[in-house]
């Protein structure tokens, strides 16, 4: 459950009418996910966080709707943000969200959609692998190094490619 603050109401203002949108909420639970899909990774923005494999379940009832978010890892600085983007977009969609965070099972890089793995390479991020990034996402080649545990975000690990010499992010998270 994600705690947040009720906004204060303001007299006379938009507090007490009705949620007013140009469509109708969201009618199924496809059309939840289909929203949810259009929601960035803060830190990948290239990739959805459905793409992400994170949103694990949508139910939707009238219009009250729960949804279950798996970080990535545990302690994931982006998981609250992301979370609080999940309840704006429902609060806009007019629907009444319930966000939830899921730890168990754990999130594991299985759960990355094949077209998130090729959204990453063209991005020029190695997507996660068993035993280190497979191949350079600039050239494709195999040889590569590791730089630096550390990349620009606590996901990714620094490596550079033996070939080209480009360094480049690897998806480390799992
Ligand atoms: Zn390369």
């Amino acid at each position: 459950m994600v705690a947040r603050p009720a906004p204060a109401p303001v007299p006379g203002a938009l507090a007490d009418r009705p949620v007013r949108r140009d469509g109708p909420p969201p009618a199924t639970e496809g059309d939840v996910w289909a929203l949810l899909s259009q929601i960035p990774d803060p830190e990948i923005p290239v990739i959805s966080i459905t793409d992400l494999g994170i949103v694990r379940e949508v139910a939707l009832d009238g219009r009250a709707v729960r949804v279950a978010i798996t970080p990535t890892y545990s302690g994931c600085p982006a998981t609250f943000v992301i979370a609080i983007a999940v309840e704006a977009a429902l609060l806009d969609a007019g629907l009444t969200p319930t966000v939830t965070s899921r730890i168990d099972p754990p999130w594991t890089t299985d759960w990355l959609t094949e077209a998130a793995r090729e959204k990453l390479r063209r991005y020029g991020i190695a997507p996660p692998a068993t035993r280190g990034p497979e191949a350079c996402p600039h050239c494709g080649a195999t040889t590569v190094t590791q730089v630096s545990r550390h990349g620009s975000t606590p996901c990714k690990a620094q490596w550079r490619c033996d070939a080209c010499a480009e360094p480049f992010d690897y998806f480390k998270c799992h």
